[in-house]
């Protein structure tokens, strides 16, 4: 009996290659690469999507780069390196006789993503549209390019409902109003605890005027369903009322009494600390920022920048009506708590992991 041709691990070179519980895929035990004979790679990624048509026959790659110095394990030949996608720069190593491919550990999870990759991508490159300008130019307010989320955001649309009827209710009745201002905003005269914890709850619920609610709606609505989606319902709902106090409280510290008691009202400390964890987290997204008529998309730490620069100045200069610590205090918690759990948030989602890596390009 022949014996059978041993096959040498493109990478390591010494090491022979063993096959797996897939008689068309061999693994190397040294550097855990993965070899996948001709088309079995694409049925890997078929099976990994239930998308068996769609990748029936070729992997979607981007441009051919160059020679690659790894040989075929069949063919002996050099194999040619392709990019993984147009935008995302991963390396990959094909042999152009028998379209066999090899794979190193870490290019495993990018490879069997790469139909979700294609399509993230491709949404987060999408160019400004007249639409997206005729937005901005009307209303002030910047477009939103991002992932769609996975999960239906229950809790932001939750949130939004309930602050809009709140409004609602203020508008159509006086008293109503009346009663929302004097029992549910924070004010630093209440005396009883109880009272003083409901307070710090609610207030985040109650808006002064039309633009305060649909100003601060809009940014719960364009960046609260990634991050309930990035974070989980329940996690996503405790961070926000938690940054909620820790805004209100902020600004209570700092708040100068000799001039009257504070009363503040808004969700907008909450948020601030939703635009932190947005910052730290999804560096791919873009918002729009447009200059008298011209609209360009910015990284979200770009646009967090000028939005900060204008809340220090505006707590700089004493201008009162805002809460410019509160918004302050929140971003910084924000900012905080998105480092401490970037890693946690990471391995939960690894389409938002492998869009944080260099290898994805966003054009802006
Ligand atoms: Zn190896
Ligand atoms: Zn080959």
């Amino acid at each position: 009996m022949p014996k059978a041709r041993t096959k040498y691990c493109p990478s390591c070179n010494t090491q022979g290659l063993r096959p797996t519980s897939n008689p068309n895929i061999l693994g190397c035990k040294q550097c855990q690469g993965l070899w996948f004979e001709d088309g079995s790679l694409n049925h890997a990624i078929a099976q990994e999507h239930d998308c068996i048509d769609q990748y029936d026959h070729e992997l979607h790659l981007g441009p051919a780069l160059r020679v690659s110095e790894r040989l075929c394990i069949r063919c002996r030949v050099s194999m040619t390196n392709y990019q993984l996608l147009v935008h995302y720069t991963t390396e990959i190593d094909c042999c152009p006789a028998c379209d066999g491919v090899w794979l190193d550990k870490h290019e495993i999870d990018q490879v069997m993503h790469s139909p979700k990759l294609k399509q993230a991508l491709t949404d987060l490159n999408q160019k400004v549209s007249w639409k997206s300008w005729l937005f901005q130019f009307l209303t002030a307010m910047p477009a939103e390019y991002n992932v769609t989320p996975q999960r239906t955001p229950w809790v932001t649309r939750t949130l939004v409902v309930l602050c809009s009827l709140i409004f609602g209710v203020g508008v159509l009745s006086p008293e109503a109003s009346e009663w929302i201002f004097t029992n549910l905003a924070l004010n630093s005269d209440t005396h009883n605890p109880a009272h003083f914890v409901l307070q710090l709850l609610a207030y985040q619920f109650v808006h002064g005027g039309l633009m305060h609610l649909v100003g601060n709606m809009y940014f719960l609505w364009i960046i609260g369903d990634n991050l309930e989606d990035a974070l989980g319902h329940g996690a996503f709902l405790v961070i926000y009322l938690f940054a909620g106090i820790m805004a209100a409280l902020a600004e209570l510290l700092l708040f100068n009494t000799s001039q009257g008691p504070l009363l503040l009202v808004g969700a907008s400390g909450a948020i601030a600390a939703l635009f932190g964890l947005y910052l730290v987290w999804f560096r791919h997204a873009s918002l729009t920022f447009m200059i008298v008529i011209y609209q360009k998309k910015l990284a979200p730490h770009w646009y967090f920048l000028i939005w900060s620069l204008i809340n220090i100045a505006g707590m700089v200069s004493g201008q009162g009506g805002v809460a410019w610590v509160a918004h302050l205090g929140g971003f910084g918690l924000g900012l905080l708590l998105g480092y401490l759990l970037k890693d946690y948030v990471l391995r939960k989602n690894p389409l938002i992991a492998m869009l944080n890596q260099p290898e994805a390009v966003v054009r802006r």
